[in-house]
């Protein structure tokens, strides 16, 4: 089989995507979720014409002295119609009473008793804040797709939009196998190690808007994998690590295909990661991802992520940034590599990109300190320091 080109693995793997359903979530769990329809604000700000300032509303031109006749504060308006040659005392947030078109600020006046003399005339308007200045009803206030952050939040709180539609979070059943695993906290037995792929893709997942659904560690038994593989038939996605390759004891492909499975694997042309599988059932997508976690980890960054943005009605294209090689690379062989690197920002704005020199696929330590990926697509020539590639984020 030839090896496939990244991007049209990836193409397979969107191909068809819907996005998840819609779901109302209050506002206090609205945070980080993507929005599946715009808000719209429901009420005027402010609702009336108010002041921005604490001071007499009068109207703009009398004076130079005003008799104070009345109070309208924030919450309780005074209900009257201002009069010729009278003001009403005024603070921040109250409505503006009828027949009064200016707010004298308070620093600009001198009270005695119930009489102030205005020692700096206002302009008509000045210091109000017309009805629906911030936004009016059926503005629209955030578009769907945004993803929801706390000035976003604070908006939607402002209209009265006390629940908003969220896409539901797509699923992703983890599922981890090996006989050499035992999870984090567990006493490994000599020959084992300890199983962090699980852990590492959990939080890329959650980190990407995805719950992750833990279907936990299973050893490399054909009927324990085919269990798993059924409890998991309720996620929008099916994430397996290890048993990917065409060992003895690489059974998922054979557990996928027992459970009537249609499987796509692939051989991607792509370093780090080996074979990748593929596979739909109904509405799930199935990737099967490399044991070795730092092919793992690359793997569902560059195939996972994009997969979940499409099921949050998001456009999973995402474009690399551009940054300055620090160190020289030698010329790239068949495959598309994915370099692990230090990207740095410059005093002059620009990124530069330090590749780390030990690119082995195991080491979790230098994935840590990475990051972000050099992409250098097959048969790229030797480029010099200096020289512009281009980059991912590892965190995107
Ligand atoms: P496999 O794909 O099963 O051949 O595994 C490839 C390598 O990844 C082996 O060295 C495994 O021990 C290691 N590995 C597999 N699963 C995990 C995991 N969940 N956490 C850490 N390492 C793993
Ligand atoms: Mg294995």
């Amino acid at each position: 089989m030839p090896l496939l080109p990244v991007a049209q693995a990836l193409a397979r793997i969107l191909d068809g995507v819907k996005p998840t359903a819609t779901q109302m979530v209050p506002l206090a769990q609205a945070q980080g979720r993507i929005l599946a329809k715009p808000v719209l604000a429901k009420r005027d700000q402010p609702p009336f014409e108010s002041s921005a300032m604490d001071g007499y509303a009068v109207r703009a031109g009398d004076g130079p002295v005003l008799k104070v006749t009345a109070t309208s504060q924030a919450g309780a308006r005074y209900k009257g119609t201002l009069k010729p040659g009278t003001a009403i005392r005024i603070f921040t947030g109250a409505p503006v009473p009828k027949g009064a078109d200016a707010v004298l600020i308070q620093e600009n006046t001198r009270r005695e008793g119930d009489i102030i003399t205005v020692l700096e005339p206002v302009a008509p308007k000045q210091n109000i804040r017309r009805q629906g200045l911030d936004f009016a009803k059926g503005d629209v206030l955030l578009e769907a797709g945004t993803k929801l952050g706390p000035r976003h939040l604070m908006l939607a709180a402002a209209a009265n939009c006390a629940e908003l539609a969220v896409r539901s979070r797509p699923r992703v059943g983890l599922l981890s196998t090996g006989d050499e695993l035992v999870a984090p906290g567990e006493k490994p037995g000599p020959d084992q190690i300890v199983s962090s792929n699980s852990t590492g893709l959990a939080a890329l997942i959650r980190h990407c808007g995805g719950e992750a659904v833990e279907l936990g560690i299973v050893p490399d038994n054909l009927t324990k994998i085919r269990r798993a593989i059924r409890k998991a038939a309720d996620c929008d996605v099916l994430l397996t690590t290890g048993g990917a390759s065409v060992g003895e004891h690489d059974l998922v492909q054979s557990a996928l295909d027992a459970e009537g499975i249609q499987l796509s694997f692939w051989k991607i042309a792509m370093r780090p990661g080996k074979p990748l599988m593929f596979a739909r059932q109904a509405r799930q997508r199935i990737l099967g991802l490399p044991g070795n976690p730092v092919s793992a980890f690359v793997c569902a960054r560059l195939f996972l992520k994009p997969l979940l943005d499409s099921l949050l009605g998001l456009n999973p294209a995402e474009t690399p940034s551009k940054a300055r090689l620090t160190a020289a690379l030698k010329t790239n062989g068949d495959r598309q590599d994915y370099i692990r690197a230090r990207l740095t920002r410059a005093a002059d704005g620009g990124l530069t990109a330090e590749p780390f020199s030990t690119q082995d696929s195991s080491m979790q330590h230098l994935l840590a300190q990475a990051n972000g990926l050099i992409i250098r697509p097959p048969f790229t020539p030797a480029s010099a320091a200096g020289a512009t590639v281009d980059v991912l984020e590892l965190d995107p």
